[in-house]
């Protein structure tokens, strides 16, 4: 991981960031790592948005595989966290609705990129909307809990199908993702 501070804030570059970025660049798939990277940019504009409003100041940007993640200066309440937390999936269904009768492929990313990050994971946006609402009908220690066992199961069915799509149509890709998942819920 490389980190470095940029106005006040600190940057971090996720190894999962770069090898994504290298391999967009290797495969020469510049035009579909182009796109991708604006559904990324676009998901995190609602993040941020969300935030401005908020009057939030950013202190971390943490850039990996599976997206941009931002810390602020303070909590908000419940349905302050709700918003920020749906804005970047919210923002990647909008764009496919638009984009769809356009640009399918780019359609494609966005419902992709909405759809990854509303899995029940952590740290993904649904992860932490799970943490959100599981954390208001339970005591702490047992959302805490619920959430982790959430997190372990759809990560588990996500292997169970990345192996399946493998061995199956020689797709590595969900595969491919749902490892450096792990690498990125451990860090
Ligand atoms: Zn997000």
């Amino acid at each position: 991981m490389i980190s470095f501070k940029l106005f006040g804030m600190n940057v971090r570059l996720h190894f999962s960031f770069l090898l994504l970025l290298s391999i967009f660049l290797l495969l020469e798939q510049l035009e579909q790592g182009s796109r991708f990277l604006l559904a990324v940019l676009w998901h995190e504009l609602g993040h941020l948005l969300v935030l401005l409003a908020q009057k939030q100041q950013v202190t971390l940007l943490d850039c990996s595989a599976f997206g941009i993640r931002m810390e602020r200066s303070s909590c908000g309440t419940f349905w302050q966290d709700f918003l920020l937390h749906l804005a970047g999936p919210a923002f990647n269904l909008l764009a496919t609705l638009f984009l769809l009768p356009w640009n399918k492929l780019s359609a494609i990313f966005h419902l992709v990129l909405a759809t990854l990050n509303l899995l029940p994971i952590l740290p993904m946006d649904g992860g932490n909307l799970a943490a959100l609402v599981l954390g208001q009908l339970l005591p702490p220690r047992a959302a805490e809990r619920s959430c982790r066992l959430l997190s372990a199961l759809t990560w588990t069915l996500l292997l169970i199908l990345g192996a399946w799509l493998f061995l199956r149509h020689w797709n590595p890709a969900m595969l491919i993702f749902t490892i450096l998942l792990a690498f990125q819920c451990s860090a």
